[in-house]
């Protein structure tokens, strides 16, 4: 039965799906694909591909975008979104998000919804509503995300080799309170949009998008995955008590600005390109995926780099930010 509001589509939309099989925590997202696909067998002309290893989903979606198909849609975790991404930049192609892993930060971050068969309907859309999204590149490899170094870095690479599957995001924290007690502080010499500042720290984020995959929980509030700009943030050290304070401003979406940070032990610039030089060898992360150990990378934004489905509706006009709404509520004029 078709929904009444969803008008016939004359001409079929070729759809290309890849599925990371491996993903999410419900083992039937391959079943509830499938199903859709054969409900909707009349609007849809559709292929789908299941990844094996890494390297697939991009290959896939290079090939699709090739065959000028009229959108990719990916299921999977931030590594398969990601590496889908990388297969459609810079092509009209526009990018479908299933979100089937445990963070989901960029599907969040736009407002794509994590319940698979919500996320699947996008694809049924009369007129597809997308937004235009950065990525960026660290050392020549593409991120979404984020690039870490340093305890992110560490953080993620535990996790992945973590059972993600059985304990979700509980396998973040365990990983983080483990590793606090071991990862030892640098001292990093950061070259932003060519301006230099050293800073001490425990981990450094170059951000594209601020989310932690916990919906209004950010690194920072006044990021967009669209603004042309990375996020560079330095955390100092991870101290209880720092980590208390930190996380005390981010929930209160009061991280402030390096030059007035009242004490906090994070720092936040954003920019179109940054080099950062580490006193000690330091572990390097792109979207949770380890790349190498090093004392220097480089990374810049590659703006407007994809188009992603989004619901229609909730393309961010003017969306407030949670800051804005706080200070207006609570700051003092
Ligand atoms: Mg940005």
């Amino acid at each position: 039965m078709r929904d009444k509001k969803e008008p016939v589509m004359t001409e079929k939309r070729r759809v290309t799906f890849i599925v990371n099989p491996a993903s999410g925590i419900n083992r039937s997202a391959l079943d509830i694909i499938t199903a859709f696909l054969e409900t909707h067998a009349d609007q849809l002309d559709s292929t789908v591909h299941l990844t094996e290893a890494s390297g697939d989903a991009t290959r896939f979606a290079k090939e699709a975008v090739r065959r000028g198909v009229d959108l990719v849609a990916a299921y999977g975790g931030d590594g398969t979104m990601m590496e889908a991404a990388a297969g459609v930049m810079h092509s009209s192609t526009p990018l479908l998000m299933l979100p089937g892993g445990t963070a989901n930060v960029m599907a969040i971050d736009l407002n794509i919804p994590t319940r698979l068969e919500d996320a699947l309907a996008l694809a049924l859309s009369p007129e597809l509503t997308t937004r235009e999204v950065d990525m960026g590149s660290i050392d020549n490899e593409v991120f979404l995300l984020r690039a870490g170094i340093g305890y992110e870095a560490e953080m993620s690479a535990q996790a992945a080799r973590g059972d993600k599957s059985k304990k979700g995001r509980l396998a973040y924290f365990e990983n983080a309170l483990r590793l606090l007690r071991t990862l030892r502080p640098t001292s990093y010499i950061l070259t932003i949009d060519g301006e230099t500042h050293v800073r001490p720290g425990i981990t450094c984020m170059i951000c594209n998008s601020s989310g932690i995959g916990i919906p209004n929980l950010r690194f920072t509030y006044n990021s967009d995955v669209g603004d042309g700009l990375l996020d560079v943030i330095v955390i100092r050290d991870m101290r209880a008590g720092t980590l208390l304070k930190t996380f005390y401003h981010i929930l209160r979406s009061l991280l402030p600005n390096p030059t007035e940070n009242g004490g906090v032990d994070v720092d936040h610039w954003q920019a179109k390109q940054v080099t950062v030089q580490m006193k000690h060898r330091q572990l390097v992360a792109r979207d949770g995926e380890p790349l190498k150990r090093s004392k220097r990378v480089s990374a810049e934004v590659i703006p407007a780099a994809l188009r992603i489905v989004v619901p229609p509706n909730t393309v961010p006009a003017e969306t407030e930010s949670v800051d804005e709404s706080l200070d207006r509520d609570q700051t003092p004029a």
